[in-house]
């Protein structure tokens, strides 16, 4: 198929390539060479890439792909942190072994938007990391690739990715979705619109 040929040289081209990863790769797991994930990371490895994920699986952070080019702000279920916020403390997979808090004695809960109180300090770091590699962007040609973001949490991935679409003249978004391929209409000529599963389409290619 021609546009998976014209993806895949226009990511052979770019200088920056920027991915988000939504609700479509929910089910998928990290772990072994036939992984989604490991076959993205087969596709990008030699490019200058940032990845931003709404999930909070945790599985991009498992995956074999560089943990210094991703940011999951929605959080990570398997990293921990105490369920009254009592302190901004976030503890890795299997830390606390019993799941409660040492501060306070309250159940710990999953470090995610899903919390009552999500504490942010989980993955703010990789995300000042995302802002300054944003940053130098610009004016470089840059290809976005969007998988299977749908309207869950738009703030994170897809308003601002058709956002830095239309600031970079030399940037161009694919945006793949089973169900939620629409562009707005700013986007013209910056973006096309796949509207096929983003897993399937990767699987194919
Ligand atoms: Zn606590």
């Amino acid at each position: 198929m021609a546009l998976k040929e014209q993806i895949l040289n226009e990511i052979k081209g770019c200088e920056k390539l920027l991915i988000g990863i939504g609700e479509e790769w929910n089910g998928i797991l990290a772990g072994g060479e036939d992984s989604l994930y490991e076959r993205l990371g087969g596709l990008i490895k030699d490019k200058d890439y940032f990845i931003v994920t709404t999930l909070t699986n945790g599985e991009l952070m498992k995956s074999g792909l560089d943990s210094k080019r991703m940011v999951a702000p929605c959080g990570n279920v398997t990293w921990r942190q105490c369920s009254k916020a009592c302190t901004k403390d976030i503890w890795e997979p299997g830390e606390i072994p019993d799941d409660i808090c040492p501060h306070c004695g309250e159940p710990l809960t999953g470090n995610t938007i899903q919390a009552e109180t999500y504490i942010e300090e989980g993955y703010l770091p990789q995300w000042n990391a995302y802002t300054r590699w944003l940053a130098g962007t610009l004016n470089k040609k840059l290809v976005i690739l969007e998988l299977g973001v749908g309207f869950q949490t738009p703030t994170v991935i897809r308003w601002p990715f058709e956002k830095t679409a239309s600031v970079n003249n030399k940037a161009f978004l694919y945006r793949i979705h089973g169900s939620f391929a629409q562009l707005s209409e700013g986007l013209r000529g910056k973006a096309e619109s796949i509207p096929v599963n983003s897993v399937e389409f990767l699987e194919s290619i």
